[in-house]
């Protein structure tokens, strides 16, 4: 729930702009701590969902790895003093600059993606006359049910190493004298909120590991990724995620061996419930069917409606009138630039204030600069 004294402080500024609920994001940290804790679990978090420094300071304290996907965000990480033997790198495309910063920096591990990731990591690492701890990302064909632009995990994806590749792999890994595999890594998808998924990708990971027994690589980490879902429509209601629920599963069907870490990449489930897109209404155009609401932000602020069709609460913080449908919009030049069609709020006036919720994950830091537009600093409340 966005307060009133928060409401009296967006009065005063101008608009778009992002506004962190920092309480919200504490509570969230405690939750996932605790239970991790409870769990032994090992949490990283996906730097890519939020790169905002004030969020990142909070993220750090509370003890968590980094979970980076590009040399910039390993760089960042490092920056903001997470340690450097929490962070790790993913990504398909690592170019060689980035790989050799990740090397000066000592991180932790790089999750590979194919042999030939491997190669170039094992040449780079030759020459910088150091060991690359890498997990290899298997890519384990587990339908993650989400939207088809957020799974990661089938076949057909760009993501992780394939498994017929696996063979070659383990025969070939005697060559890479300065790359040492000690780690599995696994991220099907994103806004997962099926949680049989979970489970279903606990069973392939424990027949994939077995198979790596049988082959005489004994794995020391496990990594399941992210990708715990939020309640876009309910904010209010579920504004911590169930960790318990998704942990518990893991724990149950994850056939954990002695001694093995095991570890989560999370983005969205952290931060997407602390951060509202704060707006204010343009004009009000009738149309011959519908009203539009055009609102002062826009896709170059919030991209995840016009990219994958997602829906974002809206709440009008300032009318209380009687409820009319309107097409929320914004002032950006493309048709997709669209926030929410048929939308039941109150009453709503030029000038009245907007609130696009549940936009703390993949908001921010999609932001561009698009029709040359403005951006304006975020606000925090505690
Ligand atoms: C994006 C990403 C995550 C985080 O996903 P969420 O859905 O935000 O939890 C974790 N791991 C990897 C490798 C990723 O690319």
């Amino acid at each position: 729930m966005i307060s009133n004294s928060a409401v009296e402080l967006f009065q005063q500024r101008e608009t778009p702009f992002y506004h962190y609920d920092l309480t919200l994001l504490k509570g969230t940290i405690d939750s996932v701590k605790s239970l991790a804790k409870q769990f032994d679990f090992d949490i990283h978090y996906a730097v890519k969902a939020n790169s905002n420094e004030r969020i990142l300071q909070e993220l750090r304290d509370a003890g968590f790895g980094a979970d980076c996907v590009s040399g910039n965000e390993v760089k960042l990480a490092a920056e903001m003093g997470f340690p450097v033997d929490s962070i790790l790198f993913a990504g398909v495309g690592k170019t060689d600059k980035e790989i050799n910063l990740a090397l000066e920096l000592n991180i932790k591990a790089f999750n590979c993606e194919s042999i030939q990731e491997v190669e170039v990591l094992n040449q780079l690492a030759l020459a910088q006359d150091k060991v690359a701890e890498i997990a290899l990302r298997i890519n384990p064909n587990v339908d993650a049910k989400t939207h088809k632009y957020i799974t990661t995990g089938l076949d057909e994806n760009k993501f992780g190493i394939n498994q017929i590749d696996l063979p070659e792999f383990i025969l070939r890994l005697p060559e890479f004298s300065n790359v040492k595999l000690t780690g599995l890594h696994f991220h099907i998808g994103s806004q997962i909120t099926d949680m049989k998924v979970f489970k279903g990708l606990c069973l392939r990971v424990n027949e994939i590991q077995n198979w790596f027994a049988d082959n005489g690589v004994q794995i020391e980490h496990l990594n399941l990724g992210g990708g715990l879902g939020i309640d876009y429509n309910s904010p209010d209601k579920n504004s911590i995620p169930d960790f318990k629920t998704y942990f518990t599963i893991f724990s149950e069907f994850l056939e954990r061996k002695a001694n093995q870490k095991v570890h989560f990449e999370l983005g969205r489930s952290i931060v997407g419930q602390c951060g509202s897109l704060i707006s204010r209404v343009v004009f009000i155009k009738k149309g011959l069917n519908t009203s539009f609401a055009i609102v002062d932000a826009g896709m170059t602020e919030l991209m995840r409606p016009a990219l994958y069709q997602s829906y974002h609460q809206i709440d009008n913080l300032t009318s209380s009138g009687e409820e009319a449908v309107y097409d929320v919009v914004g002032p950006i030049c493309e048709s997709t630039d669209c926030f929410g069609k048929a939308v039941k709020l109150p009453e709503t006036k030029r000038g009245d204030l907007i609130a696009l919720r549940s936009a703390g994950a993949y908001g921010e830091v999609m932001t561009s600069r698009y029709n040359l537009r403005d951006q304006n600093e975020p606000l925090y409340t505690n």
